[in-house]
């Protein structure tokens, strides 16, 4: 690591006495990180702490959490103690920050004992700014007579929610950080988490005694992220025909169901000259660590994986999530697609869903173990993502709806708002398929309930004597793919309902019975969306809000930018950090678009903090002026 600049005991602060304030706050905004403003809630989170209060801080991935307590750290005297779960993560968050030229370090199990003694020492001294720990570790009773050897400035408690007994993140030593509450009853504590629910927030509150703290919850929508949901037919190919269309070069995640289809894919999109990866928790742990570094270390690696990859996964610059199968639930999704733009940039949700993938989940959730009661909660769980797979309305306001937020207009910026999709009065269509569910017995699946509709002459249709049945070849008005939408509509209605023992049958639902007697109205959305249409579409709309894919620039923008991303890997190399973390990619785009010529110009530039300026300003420069 780098070495350690003797800044440490607020030496940003501007004045000796008196409490900081909000202009220091964006001075260290600008000098440390080269952001010219606060982001959302951020101004007042900072305000609040910086005057010594205790905060609750949700916030979804991606919304600016850190900086919450990293400004007030660099302003307040004293260490600020940074808590988070997530070990593997710590040595490039301190990494990042001691490039930007801020006194940070860290202690936890991979430090050698020597190196964490020049670690305590250096706290001691008064040499640190920001100290990051594992919770384990602050609890030790050394750790603890550490601290009270010294001023502290904060405790900043990240990942919050692993206070939580009922989430899956439950980590004990957690709860153990109520003690600070008591122990240093005058030290603000900030406690973070972008986990939203409600019985989550009360247990933060609870277990780490911030009764007292004030809230800070912020909307979970996440703008710059477009939802795509597309009916199923090759996922494979229809994701590299999304891939090239928009995402060359990118970095991004596809989700795939299981292990085997996870292999498959990504020696599929390998040999179609993707760089993919496979991980998933079958592939030896080497396998898994090496993949997982090249993700995090080269520009542009595809991960190709189970949902085992991904927490805790902090890598800025990921700009698509795919799920080539359905996800779990709709929070899964949230989580999984949340893993995009978290740099605030451009970034893309894209999911293939089919009929099949219901029939998949629907087995998998019956033959699983577990109570009635918990596979009666997967279910409905299951029954809101269909709706959301087949709304014709927002998708935006769909999943932020389910976590209980309301988005007063449709956005504009998913799939249905920019291509809205039309809907007819469906009812003589549901009437029909309902009719020969009953009619059929209730035991058939899709492909016959189908063939039945279409009049076909199966063998299967003659031995159960289904021609017979008075829907036999009524259905002729719509093909095959029309009434796979029709069930999938149902299906997502809860009209249809997978059979229960997880055969591939379908059975009728609760509101069947109104809409057989006629007493219900169906709308059901058109689909048959001409496919050359929709891609020339998806092409503008990547132009609009990304100005430097290759198609768009001059080819000597597009070279500078090249030659500019070159450095960078050089200076991360030799820094032993991501790329990223020397400098993101919109700061480049915007190097190219501004053109600096003095270290004063680049200075104007996001993303350029005096440190950096000081570091590798020059570097920059010469390149920018040979281009
Ligand atoms: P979280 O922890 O909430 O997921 P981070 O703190 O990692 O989010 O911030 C996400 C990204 O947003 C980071 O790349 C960070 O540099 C950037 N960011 C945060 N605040 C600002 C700001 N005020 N202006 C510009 N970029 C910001
Ligand atoms: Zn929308």
């Amino acid at each position: 690591m780098g070495e350690l600049r003797p800044l440490g005991r607020a030496a940003e602060a501007g004045t000796a006495e008196g409490v900081p304030t909000l202009s220091d706050a964006r001075r260290v905004l600008r000098s440390r990180f080269g952001f010219e403003e606060f982001r959302g809630a951020q101004a007042q989170i900072i305000e609040h702490v910086l005057a010594g209060g205790d905060a609750l801080v949700l916030m979804p991935t991606g919304g600016g959490k850190s900086l919450c307590y990293q400004v007030p750290a660099l302003l307040r005297p004293g260490v600020a103690v940074v808590v988070s779960p997530l070990i593997a993560l710590m040595h490039d968050q301190v990494s990042a920050l001691r490039l930007a030229g801020v006194s940070a370090a860290y202690l936890n199990s991979t430090l050698a004992p020597e190196e964490a003694r020049d670690v305590e020492r250096d706290v001691l001294e008064g040499r640190v700014d920001l100290l990051y720990v594992a919770p384990e570790r602050l609890l030790t009773p050394g750790f603890m007579a550490l601290l009270d050897g010294v001023e502290l400035s904060l405790f900043a408690i990240d990942e919050a929610h692993c206070v939580s007994q009922w989430g899956h993140d439950f980590r004990p030593e957690y709860i153990g950080l109520g003690v600070l509450a008591e122990r240093y009853p005058h030290v603000p504590r900030i406690a973070l988490t972008a986990t939203a629910d409600a019985a989550t927030r009360r247990e933060i509150v609870e277990k780490l005694h911030l009764e007292g703290a004030r809230r800070f919850v912020s909307s979970f929508d996440r703008p710059n992220i477009f939802y795509r949901v597309v009916e199923k037919d090759d996922a494979k190919a229809q994701f590299l025909a999304f891939y090239r269309e928009r995402h060359v070069g990118h970095a991004g995640i596809v989700y795939c169901l299981s292990r085997k289809s996870v292999d498959s894919t990504a020696a599929w999109l390998a040999k179609k000259g993707v760089d993919a990866l496979p991980y998933h928790a079958g592939l030896p742990p080497e396998t898994r660590r090496e993949h997982q570094e090249r993700f995090l270390r080269e520009e542009g690696v595809v991960m190709v994986a189970t949902i085992a990859f991904g927490m805790g996964i902090d890598k800025p610059d990921v700009r698509f999530v795919a799920h080539l199968d359905l996800p779990k639930s709709l929070e899964g999704y949230y989580q999984e697609t949340g893993r995009a733009g978290r740099d605030g940039e451009a970034a893309d949700a894209f999911m293939t869903y089919g009929l099949q993938d219901v029939v998949q989940v629907s087995r998998m959730l019956a033959s699983g173990d577990g109570s009635e009661a918990f596979k009666r909660v997967e279910r409905q769980k299951l029954e809101a993502l269909l709706a959301f797979c087949e709304t014709s309305g927002c998708r935006r306001q769909a999943l932020l709806g389910y976590f209980g937020e309301t988005l007063a207009e449709p956005c504009g910026h998913c799939d249905t708002c920019q291509e809205p999709v039309a809907t007819y009065d469906g009812t003589v269509h549901a009437q029909k398929l309902l009719s020969t569910v009953v009619r059929t017995g209730q035991r058939f699946g899709a492909g016959h309930l189908i063939d039945v509709l279409l009049g076909k002459e199966t063998e299967r249709v003659r031995k159960f004597g289904h021609d017979r049945v008075t829907t036999y070849g009524i259905g002729t008005e719509l093909d095959a793919h029309g009434w796979r939408s029709v069930i999938r509509q149902l299906l997502a209605d809860g009209q249809l309902l997978p059979d229960p023992d997880g055969f591939g049958g379908l059975v009728v639902g609760p509101g069947a019975a109104a809409v057989l007697k006629g007493e219900r109205e169906v709308v059901l959305r058109v689909d048959e969306r001409p496919r050359r249409q929709r891609a020339t579409r998806v092409k503008r709309e990547a132009r609009a809000h990304e100005p430097f894919l290759a198609e768009d620039a001059s080819p000597e923008q597009e070279m500078l930018f090249q030659a500019l991303r070159v450095l960078r890997t050089e200076i991360a190399r030799e820094q032993g950090v991501p790329p990223y973390v020397v400098f993101h990619d919109r700061t480049l785009r915007e190097m190219v678009a501004r053109h600096p010529r003095t270290l004063d110009e680049l200075a104007l530039v996001q993303g350029v903090g005096e440190t950096k300026l000081e570091r590798y300003g020059e570097r920059f420069l010469a390149v920018l002026r040979e281009g």
